[in-house]
């Protein structure tokens, strides 16, 4: 049996997930090739190049409480360029802008009733505490706000909220997920973002993958996986076959199994998990939207159902103010299939409409549209018994996807303490101690 010295192991895609994984097994001194489909490592946390510079093409920040993804940097050397800052959130309701971060906002907040405001506001107080101990996992989230906040707190506004995230499912995922998300996600919450883009994350974590003797390759996706107790086989979409030890695999679970051959296809979680995917649109705008670095925009005929201010958080990109809209679809939606120059077309009419004091169509200078099939999982009632773990019976394929991740929320930091736990277990199969964490 191979151990730390001499095992080979092939992690499949280069986003955090992989990235994380590949850097924690180079740590530990394990030989490690990293295959990525695409030409970009990075995965949803990818960039593109405008006039020069790079900028991400869907949203991402940092949270003070991102146990896992923090070390990261730190090792990487990047903890000190986190800027952090204060930011704040809105609320679009029927094309009404409202701040929506102290008790004062919500007093004025009038899609709502006086009573019902009130209502909302010393449940919202109380909601971690009322979870405690409760089997939210087996408790439909539309059950449980229903009960707690009243049919029109929960019709106005958390049944857009959960339905732009989940889709038609949303009043089904288990409650479970809205109150892990309370833990990580406030109003007004101190949040952060690298001063390098997470490009400088990506480029950090490649050059200690090979300064460490990894391998990484990019544009080489992975036609077939094949995994038995001996060891692992991959053959690339060029033909070239390659064998290790173990596999990592990162992929979301329908991808995984269209490139699962015939025997490790029935060893594969069985769990039949939809998921969401996104479609999402950066203005380069010459002028700042109000400040709220996230604004759910709802009953209000736009296409999108939130606004990310991104300059709210990481101040202007050449002068230029970035902001993001989005809406969560199923990839075999209308929307999703849309021609994106179509999208870019019809949201920048509707965000000028919902900003039409601040925005005229002169001060959208670029618009492009980005999608992602995979992005959220849309967990099913119960499902911290039935999630994957992250062996597969009967073969050396490990699993660190976002189908594991629950439930946390899916996230940098959330993946990267998976990649760890994956990662530590496999170290100690192969007798080696895992990388102490910093
Ligand atoms: C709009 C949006 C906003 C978000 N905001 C935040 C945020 O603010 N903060 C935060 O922390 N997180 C945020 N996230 C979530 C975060 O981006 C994801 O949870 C995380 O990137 C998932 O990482 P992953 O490596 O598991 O998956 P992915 O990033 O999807 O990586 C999977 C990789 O596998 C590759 N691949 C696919 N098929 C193959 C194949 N056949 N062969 C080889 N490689 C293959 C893909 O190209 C991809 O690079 C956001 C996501 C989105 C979409």
């Amino acid at each position: 049996m191979a151990d730390r010295e001499t095992a080979r192991v092939i992690v499949v895609g280069g986003g955090i997930s992989g990235l994380a994984a590949t850097h924690r097994l180079v740590r530990a001194g394990v030989s490690v090739t990293l295959l990525e489909a695409s030409d970009q490592l990075g995965g949803l946390g990818t960039f593109f190049e405008r006039e020069g510079r790079t900028v991400e093409r869907f949203y991402h920040c940092v949270m003070p409480s991102d146990e896992h993804l923090l070390p990261l940097l730190d090792e990487l050397g990047l903890a000190d360029t986190v800027d952090w800052a204060p930011t704040r959130m809105g609320m679009v309701v029927e094309g009404e802008r409202y701040p929506f971060n102290t008790a004062f906002d919500l007093l004025r907040f009038t899609p709502l009733t006086l009573v019902q405001r009130v209502r909302f506001g010393v449940v919202s107080l109380l909601l971690r505490f009322l979870g405690r101990g409760r089997d939210l996992d087996n408790l439909r989230t539309e059950d449980w706000l229903r009960r707690l906040y009243g049919d029109v707190i929960w019709e106005r506004l958390f049944s857009p909220m959960f339905g732009s995230k989940f889709g038609a499912a949303f009043g089904d995922v288990p409650a479970l997920y809205l109150w892990q998300r309370l833990g990580r996600e406030k109003n007004v919450a101190v949040r952060g973002y690298p001063s390098g883009g997470y490009e400088s994350i990506i480029d950090a974590l490649r050059a200690a993958i090979e300064a460490g003797g990894g391998t990484v390759r990019t544009g080489v996706p992975v036609a077939e996986l094949s995994a038995a107790a001996d060891g692992v086989a991959v053959t690339l979409a060029s033909g070239e076959r390659l064998t290790a030890d173990w596999a990592i695999s990162t992929l979301p679970l329908p991808t995984l199994r269209a490139v699962a051959d015939e025997a490790l296809a029935p060893a594969l979680p069985t769990v039949q998990l939809a998921y969401q995917g996104v479609v999402n649109a950066l203005f380069f705008l010459r002028r700042g939207l109000d400040g709220h670095y996230w604004a759910p925009v709802l009953h209000s005929g736009t296409d999108f159902d939130g606004v990310i201010e991104m300059s709210a958080l990481n101040g202007t990109h050449d002068g230029l103010h970035l902001a993001y809209a989005m809406h969560y679809c199923d990839r075999t939606s209308e929307l999703y299939r849309t021609d994106p120059e179509e999208i870019a077309r019809r949201w920048t009419a509707q965000l000028l409409a919902t900003y039409p004091d601040l925005l005229t169509a002169e001060d959208v200078v670029d618009v492009r549209v980005f999608t992602a099939p995979f992005v959220e999982p849309v967990y099913p009632l119960g499902y911290a018994a039935a999630k994957p773990s992250a062996e597969v019976p009967g073969t050396r394929l490990l699993l660190a996807t976002t189908a594991q991740i629950y439930p946390d929320v899916t996230s940098w930091n959330s993946s990267t303490g998976l990649s760890n736990r994956v990662v530590d277990g496999l170290l100690e199969r192969l007798g080696a101690e895992a990388p102490a964490r910093v």
